[in-house]
């Protein structure tokens, strides 16, 4: 759905949503647009407002709970696992340390949201493909 669809779904422009629906936006690009073709695996703190990020990731590339092609790991780190179901090509996306402090510290919820939403994918995250 469009961003502003998810922002209205999430109930704010919060900027780890704004994370987690860049990162589903890569998924499709690079892996597939189809979301029954899509496994993704969070690994995050498991509290807000980390957990805004899989918000983000169901509404941009629907992997979803209900489909449950969406999994949770609570964790001290900040992945977000891709993988193509049929092909088993993976896309692993790492958020940068830096946009986290960044987000912590943040004043504004919604400049940062704004800048994440703008921002090159490379300085968000740390990706590699596998
Ligand atoms: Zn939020």
């Amino acid at each position: 759905m469009r961003y502003e669809d998810a922002v209205r779904f999430h109930g704010h422009k919060g900027p780890f949503m704004t994370l987690g629906y860049r990162a589903g936006l890569t998924a499709i690009l690079k892996l597939t647009r189809n979301p029954f073709d899509l496994t993704c695996t969070v690994k995050i703190p498991l509290r807000k407002p980390f957990s805004c990020v899989l918000d983000g990731i169901q509404c941009s590339c629907g992997c979803t709970l209900g489909k449950l092609n969406l999994k949770v790991e609570d964790s001290d780190d900040f992945v977000i696992l891709f993988e193509q179901v049929s092909t088993k090509r993976r896309l692993v996306m790492r958020v940068r340390r830096r946009i986290i402090d960044m987000i912590l510290s943040g004043e504004s919820g919604d400049e940062l949201a704004d800048m994440i939403y703008n921002a090159p994918i490379d300085e968000l995250f740390e990706l590699y493909e596998e």
